[in-house]
């Protein structure tokens, strides 16, 4: 039978560090996890590449753990399993909430972590998240590891500082103090992208982070001075306006998302009031 996968290659390592030793020596590699971004794509006619990198077998990348203060995240661990994960929703819980509207039980089963920060969508749900929380990501090559700040990972429209012969073994969350706070704005509750999306966090410097209004995620860092200097909530609004850059699209117009980005602060703001 021939399928569409048929003129493809899979590549299947037994440890990261073959998995490294094989992106090293061929370029070319796509890495695979969940396969729910990628299969899209090969099954639209437009495939990342020809040559693939199986990782969902390594087992190394999964676990969800606190090391002292953080919590580390592997980058295989998928929404299901954010979702069950006492840790997160102890010490993370607007990562819970943004798993728990990904999709839909089926992706959520196979989509990771990993594989949304890496496949880089304006619209990526935990992306927000992750910019709030002020997470690491850490990237291993054959021979280097390196913790890059979730905020300095973007570099443009699905482009980022990680090399190609690097993978993203896992996330590292600092505790977060204060009332988290996660909301995403679509079509309807289950299986929509997102037209915007929100993460912020309520702490004497709030914390601000929005999706699918740029290229990238955006953290609205001047938003936040505005609310920490005890700026009028409108004029806070009026900052958030010159931070993003949302367009029309498919899913929604530029004109919508700018009213629905304000709202969502000011919703924010009402109900974090109290902690
Ligand atoms: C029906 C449907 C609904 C969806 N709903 C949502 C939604 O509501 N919200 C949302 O944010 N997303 C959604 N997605 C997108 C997708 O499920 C997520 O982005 C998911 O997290 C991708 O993870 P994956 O493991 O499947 O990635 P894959 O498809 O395996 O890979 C995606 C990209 O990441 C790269 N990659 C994967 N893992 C690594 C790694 N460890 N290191 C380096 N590169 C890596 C791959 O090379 C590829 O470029 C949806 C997809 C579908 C098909």
């Amino acid at each position: 039978m021939r399928t569409a996968i048929t003129p493809l290659v899979m590549l299947q390592p037994r440890t990261v560090r073959d998995a490294l030793r094989m992106l090293r020596e061929d370029g070319s590699l796509t890495p695979m996890a969940g396969c729910t971004d990628l299969y899209v794509g090969l099954n639209f006619g437009a495939p990342a590449g020809r040559r693939f990198l199986n990782l969902w077998g390594l087992d190394a990348l999964r676990g969800i753990e606190v090391r002292g203060d953080v919590l580390r995240i592997g980058a295989l661990s998928t929404y299901s399993e954010i979702i069950r994960s006492a840790d997160v929703r102890r010490r993370l819980p607007m990562l819970a909430a943004a798993a728990c509207e990904i999709g839909a039980v089926q992706i959520q089963n196979r989509g990771t972590i990993g594989g949304n920060i890496a496949n880089g969508s304006p619209a990526g749900d935990t992306l927000p998240v992750l910019s709030a929380a002020d997470a690491l990501v850490e990237l291993r090559g054959i021979d280097s590891t390196r913790k890059v700040p979730f905020t300095d990972f973007y570099t443009g429209y699905r482009a980022s500082v990680r090399r190609p012969d690097e993978l993203i073994t896992s996330i590292e969350v600092p505790r977060v103090d204060g009332c988290q706070w996660f909301r995403k704005v679509g079509t309807r509750a289950a299986q929509s992208i997102s037209k915007v999306v929100m993460a912020a966090v309520r702490a004497p410097h709030p914390r601000i982070a929005l999706g699918s209004v740029a290229p990238t995620v955006v953290r609205a860092r001047r938003t936040e001075d505005a609310l920490e200097s005890g700026a009028p909530l409108v004029e806070a609004q009026r900052m958030l306006q010159t931070e993003i850059s949302p367009i029309d699209d498919i899913r929604s117009t530029a004109a919508y998302r700018r009213e629905v980005a304000a709202r969502l602060l000011a919703q924010f703001w009402s109900d974090t009031r109290r902690g």
